[in-house]
């Protein structure tokens, strides 16, 4: 990756305030800024990887790490009833932050399929 850091590259590094839920070596969670949901978290690795088209084989640990934490934030959060997880990829897949981040939405009755 090169130029400016992404947004959420200076969430990790402090640069600007989020409301961090949770934080571990590898992730770091916190509350999206434009909630869709009751819940709507942002689950993101500390590693500047773009997207999921982005991970190399060596980052399995990492990734599985990333779908582990949101599960157990979901429960930590009492979505027993059930939650949505998505991934946008690249423009068409409309993700509009080159870091990648899973979405943690939850606490309503999720519709689909989305729009
Ligand atoms: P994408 O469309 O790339 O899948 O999702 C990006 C998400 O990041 C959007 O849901 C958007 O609301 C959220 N977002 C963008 N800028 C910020 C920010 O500065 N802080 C937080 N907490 N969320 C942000």
């Amino acid at each position: 990756m090169s130029g400016e850091k992404t947004i959420f590259k200076k969430i990790i590094d402090r640069e600007i305030p989020a409301d961090i839920i949770y934080e571990d070596e590898l992730c770091l969670a916190f509350n999206d800024v434009n909630p869709q949901a009751p819940v709507h978290v942002l689950v993101i690795p500390k590693q500047e990887i773009q997207s999921i088209a982005h991970l190399q084989d060596s980052d399995q640990a990492l990734a599985g790490h990333l779908l582990l934490t949101v599960g157990k934030l979901a429960k930590q959060l009492g979505l027993e009833s059930g939650y949505r997880t998505i991934v946008n990829t690249g423009k068409e897949g409309g993700q509009t932050v080159d870091h990648l981040h899973l979405h943690l939405l939850g606490g309503r009755s999720l519709h689909w399929p989305p729009g």
